[in-house]
Order: C-alpha cells, then structure tokens, then sequence
C-alpha cells in the first residue's frame, strides 16, 4: 500500500490537471454513487488534498469527492482521449480538455458535504498528516506528547493513522532507525526526550521521502553510492528491505522481524532492544 509520499506525489500529479477547472465531464461508476455525480457536474475543483491513505477533492458549491484507495485503488492521469492499459474496474472518471483523471478498483468513494466531511469516521480518527502544509512541528511533537500514545509499541504506535497520518511500512522502519529505537519500546520506556526526537524524525524523513521520490538514506551518502554505481533500489534506505546486508554506519548485518504480519527492518547493534533478545 502506498504511503504518505507517495500518496501526495499522486495527490500533486491529479491537482496539476484538475485544480481550478471545470470537468468537461465527470463519471462516478460505482453502484449507488451515480446520483451524487449532479451534486459535482460543472463545478470548478478547488484543491486536490491527501488525508493519510484518502484523496479528497474539492468542489465549488461545497462538496468534496473522497475516495480511499484500500489495496488495489489507483489514479491515473492520461492525456485527453487516451485510456490507462489497465484490466482494473473504471470507478471515476474525470474529464478536462488536455487530460482526464481515471480512479480505477477503489470501492470506497463518496460525495461529501461540509458536515459529513467533519464527521465523516476514518478521516475524523486521524492524527496530524505529517506532510500538510499546516501541520506544524509544533503539532507533530504535542502530538507525540500525549499521554494516550505513551504506552503503545512503536512497532504498532507508528502505523496507527490516529498517532501520524501517512506513515505506512518502509517509513517506519527507517524512522526506528533513524531514532536509534526497537520496535518493541514504548515512548514510556524512554527519556523525557525521545517523543519530541521521534516527532522531529518521523516529519523530518517523511518530508525527504516526498521530496526525494522515497528516499529516505542519508542524501550524502546516496550521493557518494550513486557516483559507486549503486542503483535506486540499494541506496533508497536504511534499513527497509535490506534483510542481510551490511548497515551503512556500523557493519552490523540488518535483521527483519515480522508483527502483526507486517516487515520491521533495523539494525541489531544501533537500535539494541530494551527487552533483551
Ligand atoms: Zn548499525
């Protein structure tokens, strides 16, 4: 599933089509959404915004089109005319005069209004989405300060969307590593200091990742392996899906742990277990 980045490059991707225009023509496809389609047929799109794994569109006259990609949900943006190659099932389609913006399998789509959006489940549980504008670094450390979160695994704290909206796999094992922290901790085990660090760490990487096409290894050293021949996917991290290897600061060789059916990568020697392995 994609993360936070990715999920704001797509988001920038569809807003560099549609923002400010008005569709020549707009299709919702999936059952029961069609008669919402009224509420959106030739009203300009305002903005284009991720809230944590959701897209949210915004329509004059005061409705958003909220979609939620689950496992297989995708975009596309095509130039006008042409059809994304693709066996997916077509749900939305939005149609300008240069290009159109396909959603293809999602099954969560909704019209939402002003109220419902402020009430709506998923999007009223999330925490502070680490790459919108207005999440501040004051938000994200306050955040990370509340006592609710204090006795939470970090293995399982930093995927929870009501904890930092956008953190997904690979940016969780790279901030552990970044923070020099087990899975296994909770912000209790630690000194009065780590949840502000792994508040300035989980915005810091993820704002890199964005920026960088999700990379989120050191930029010098990524410059150095680059120039050494390495390819994009064996300096892109730290730790993520480098079972084997060497770690790039100390040698040691990087381990993989599974919870909760899911990957933690990370380095036995600089991030020690408080628990004893
Ligand atoms: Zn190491």
């Amino acid at each position: 599933m994609p993360e936070g980045p990715e999920i704001r490059l797509a988001a920038d991707k569809l807003a560099k089509v549609l923002s400010g225009r008005v569709p020549e023509q707009l299709d919702l496809l999936l059952p029961g959404l069609e008669r919402h389609a009224a509420k959106l047929q030739g009203k300009r799109i305002l903005s284009v915004q991720p809230r944590s794994k959701a897209m949210l569109i915004h329509f004059d006259g005061g409705h958003w089109l909220y979609s939620h990609n689950q496992l297989y949900g995708r975009w596309y943006v095509v130039r006008a005319g042409k059809a994304p190659r693709t066996q997916r099932s077509l749900r939305v389609a939005i149609h300008m005069r240069d290009h159109s913006a396909f959603l293809y399998s999602a099954s969560d789509i909704e019209v939402l209004n002003a109220a419902q959006l402020q009430q709506h489940p998923y999007l009223s549980k999330l925490g502070p989405d680490l790459l919108d504008p207005q999440t501040t670094r004051d938000i994200v450390r306050q955040q990370a300060q509340d006592a609710r979160f204090a006795r939470r695994r970090l293995s399982s704290l930093l995927l929870d969307q009501a904890f930092f909206a956008g953190l997904g796999n690979y940016l969780r094992s790279e901030i552990l590593y970044l923070a020099a922290l087990s899975h296994d901790a909770t912000l209790r085990d630690l000194d009065a200091q780590a949840p502000t660090r792994l508040a300035d760490i989980a915005l810091d990487v993820t704002l890199q990742a964005y920026r960088c096409r999700g990379v989120t290894n050191d930029l010098e050293r990524v410059a150095r392996l680059k120039a050494e021949g390495y390819t994009y996917s064996q300096y892109r991290h730290h730790v993520f899906a480098r079972e084997g290897l060497d770690c790039w600061t100390c040698g040691a060789t990087i381990s993989r742990v599974d919870v909760s059916g899911r990957a933690i990568f990370f380095c036995p020697d600089c991030q020690p277990s408080l628990r004893g392995r």
